[in-house]
């Protein structure tokens, strides 16, 4: 069950039906939006019809909810959540643009790259300084170093900020640096990193898993709700299936999917999805069409020298080109970039 409060609701009222939720035996999450106040209660729905919630103070609606995420489903809040990353809005009637090199390497490659991506329209600047490679021996990321030159990067062009982070450690050194931080396909279901990514209350970009379900994916998004954390943005970046001509295989269909389930922002991520340079601009005009909120494009000043998925990173120019392509869907399908 969600109970959906007035924002202007006073902290007195608030306490008054979570207490009442409390002394039901129901655990109350509270999350603070931008237009509403949810309450989701979760516990033994017996007993729930009879406590009058519905006229206390400041109360909505009581809606009850079937699905196992609730806090996340479409019906607990209104139309479509827009979550602000620094001064970027992503969700709404707007398509946000996220580019970057895979990983940072060195402060001229950060600012090469954030002057292009910025000149293309993109609004975050990506970079992972925690690289969770798939091989011990590959390149492992700059740690700390690498988010200030990130940061750096960013302030220069007006760009806001995205970086993966792998664990409560990686978490704590990147809320110093970045507007938001990234939990990436193979740790989607890291339950404890997820609950303190709620807690740190900091817009968070929740990859699905390799091989995750949509409802997976949004109890993970569940797991950061719980916590308090309303700024969540989905990203689909493919799956894994016995096709081998690709990284993994783009699944469009999660996109109109979840957001049929959800009021979380979707964005794609075309370049760990297809694994291939060629794709990443069919895909990414096809996610646009299909509903997306954004796109998470790898760019890279040089990618032939990239220390990290070169082979499915744009260089400034196709981005640039890509993103006039991108303009012009996003136009026929009324979004705005
Ligand atoms: C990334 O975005 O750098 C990354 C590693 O992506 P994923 O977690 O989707 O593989
Ligand atoms: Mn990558």
């Amino acid at each position: 069950m969600i109970i959906v409060m007035d924002i202007k609701s006073p902290e007195e009222n608030i306490a008054a039906v979570v207490d009442k939720l409390e002394s039901s035996g129901l655990h109350a999450h509270l999350i603070k939006g931008v237009e509403r106040i949810v309450i989701g209660a979760v516990g033994d729905r017996g007993s729930i019809s009879s406590m009058g919630l519905e006229v206390m103070p400041g109360v909505i609606s009581v809606v009850p909810i079937m699905k196992p995420f609730k806090l996340v489903s479409r019906e607990a809040v209104d139309g479509n959540s827009v979550v602000k990353v620094g001064n970027v809005k992503v969700g709404g009637r707007s398509l946000a643009l996220m580019a970057g090199p895979c990983a940072v390497e060195t402060p001229e490659q950060m600012f090469a790259a954030a002057g292009a991506v910025k000149a293309s329209g993109a609004g975050i600047l990506r970079g992972g300084a925690f690289k969770p490679r798939t091989s011990p021996y590959s390149f492992q990321g700059l740690e700390e170093e690498g988010l200030r030159i990130l940061s750096d990067a960013a302030k220069q062009y007006g760009l806001a900020t995205v970086t993966e982070i792998i664990d409560l450690q990686s978490l704590e050194t990147a809320l110093k640096y970045v507007d938001m931080v990234q939990i990436g396909a193979r740790n989607m279901q890291n339950f404890r990193l997820l609950q303190a990514v709620g807690r740190a209350g900091y817009p968070v970009l929740l990859k699905r898993g390799l091989s995750a379900t949509m409802e997976e994916w949004l109890m993970a998004a569940e797991y950061i709700a719980s916590e308090g954390n309303a700024g969540i943005i989905l990203c689909e970046r493919g799956i894994r299936t016995f096709e081998t001509y690709t990284r993994n295989t783009l699944d469009l269909s999660a996109v109109p999917m979840v957001k049929s389930l959800s009021h979380l922002p979707v964005v794609v991520d075309p370049s760990h999805a297809t694994g291939l340079r060629k794709l990443v601009g069919p895909m990414s005009l096809a996610a646009v069409a299909a509903g997306a909120d954004g796109l998470i494009v790898e760019v890279h000043p040089e990618p032939q020298k990239a220390l990290c998925d070169g082979h499915q990173s744009l260089s400034p120019e196709e981005f640039s080109k890509l993103a006039g392509d991108i303009k012009a869907v996003a136009a026929a399908v009324g979004r705005l970039v």
